[in-house]
């Protein structure tokens, strides 16, 4: 891993310890974001009374307040949040900016285009950074708008989260997602399909390496490469430094992602024919081979209006707690912007990681350091170290004590800029839509509607 980098020479950051010292000259216009409690990174202990300096887009200083202030000039300014705690913003490893989370639309059903199809993806990054999210993958959407709107967010045009772009999502003819226009099938089709995502400037390569309960027909339970179509795509995107990722609900094509070198698996539902079965041979080549698990959980997957289609909620929390059991490197993602499925409800899928029997602390972590380091941002982002960039949220209550703590964040900053936040609605009641959208979905799966 790269060293951190250091944006200031006059800094002295030797030991890289919270509160290490500051020279006063350095921190001209700079700003202090103080509050009851700071913790550093997912490992830290909470450091009582704490703050974090920003100069422009990068943390400078970052440790307790009484160490921390001596060193501030005179003019500082000095943002106290009071009774909050201050973390790393967080990050989401599966979203899909481009779809519409207020309505159920299959992944035929995205109509915009153009400037609505940006306007749409602006409020979305919006209610992504009111969840207190500051970097997302964005895993699939129609063509380039996820590179293109990334640009416009990088150059100052658009306000939002840090974004990963994976364009439109590798698939076979008539496979998941066919509609965004990523169809490739050969070894070599496969091959010149992920050269054509280098060429857009995609930060990861997203592949459908099983069908998918939003397309229906596509086989959400079967693989639909073979070995070595799936590795013609990872040897391409590891030529050029670029991590490859795939959507795998059904257990074959989980194993075959696994065994062609991919870098990390979404849902890894285990989906078998008429629900799933987790498999103890695949779980501990996942974890020789060091990929991790992305496993989407999200508002679907809570108890009240359950609709995750792969299988009964007591079957998916169980295979999720096998997959801790066995130390898979899991991160965290929600699929939103998925039908009822909003951004914003992000904590709803930390709550059910919990149920599943993670930890506080495995769940900060698999939403802050160990998300950027298998987003190749370990040097970035993901801790409030000085030299990092400046994504910090602010919450109120304790995050190490309880989950609740993420259904309340207070102040949110994405790369030195603060964010405006909305209030976040309550849970809509969404019991007959969630309801019929279960039965759409396990009957486009060619499933039963019962569970
Ligand atoms: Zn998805």
């Amino acid at each position: 891993m790269s060293q951190i980098p250091s944006p200031l020479k006059t800094i002295t950051t030797p030991d890289r310890r919270p509160g290490s010292s500051v020279e006063v000259s350095s921190l001209a216009g700079a700003t202090a974001i103080r509050a009851a409690r700071l913790l550093l990174s997912s490992n830290a202990e909470i450091i009582q009374d704490g703050a974090v300096v920003v100069q422009g887009d990068t943390i400078v200083a970052s440790g307790s307040w009484l160490t921390i202030q001596p060193t501030l000039p005179p003019d500082t300014s000095v943002l106290d949040l009071g009774d909050l705690t201050l973390m790393p913003g967080l990050f989401d490893c599966h979203v899909h900016l481009s779809m519409d989370p207020s309505s159920f639309a299959t992944t035929g059903g995205i109509q915009l285009q153009g400037e609505e199809l940006f306007a749409r993806m602006q409020t979305n990054c919006s209610r992504v950074l009111d969840a207190g999210v500051t970097t997302v993958r964005d895993l699939g959407c129609p063509g380039t708008f996820s590179t293109e709107f990334r640009e416009r967010i990088n150059t100052g045009l658009a306000q939002g989260p840090r974004i990963l772009s994976a364009n439109a999502p590798i698939t076979v003819p008539g496979g998941h997602a066919n509609a965004w226009g990523g169809i490739a099938s050969g070894v070599d089709g496969c091959r010149e399909e992920a050269r054509k995502r280098v060429k857009e400037g995609v930060d990861v390569i997203k592949v459908m390496t099983t069908g998918g309960f939003l397309t229906p027909g596509s086989s959400p339970e079967k693989a639909r490469y073979s070995i070595e179509e799936l590795r013609a795509i990872a040897e391409e995107a590891h030529a050029h430094n670029i991590p490859v990722t795939t959507h795998a609900t059904g257990l074959e094509g989980i194993e075959r992602a696994v065994d062609a070198g991919f870098d990390c698996i979404e849902h890894c539902a285990w989906s078998v024919e008429g629900g799933t079965r987790f498999d103890e041979e695949i779980a501990k080549k996942i974890v020789a081979k060091n990929v991790a698990v992305c496993p989407t959980m999200n508002t679907a997957c809570m108890e009240k209006d359950y609709f995750c289609p792969w299988d009964a909620r007591e079957h998916v929390l169980k295979n999720l707690s096998r997959l801790r059991q066995h130390g898979v490197r899991m991160i965290v993602g929600t699929d939103n912007g998925i039908g009822l499925c909003p951004f914003e409800r992000y904590a709803d899928g930390l709550s059910v990681l919990i149920e599943a029997g993670y930890t506080l602390r495995e769940v900060i972590a698999s939403a802050t350091d160990q998300a950027s380091d298998v987003c190749g941002l370990a040097s970035v982002t993901g801790k409030l170290l000085p030299g990092m960039s400046a994504d910090i949220v602010a919450f109120a209550g304790n995050p190490l004590e309880s989950v609740e703590a993420f259904q309340n964040p207070r102040f949110v900053m994405a790369r030195g800029r603060q964010h405006k936040l909305k209030p976040i609605p309550p849970p809509a009641d969404n019991s007959e839509m969630a309801d019929l959208i279960s039965k759409l979905l396990r009957k486009g799966a060619g499933l039963s509607s019962a569970k």
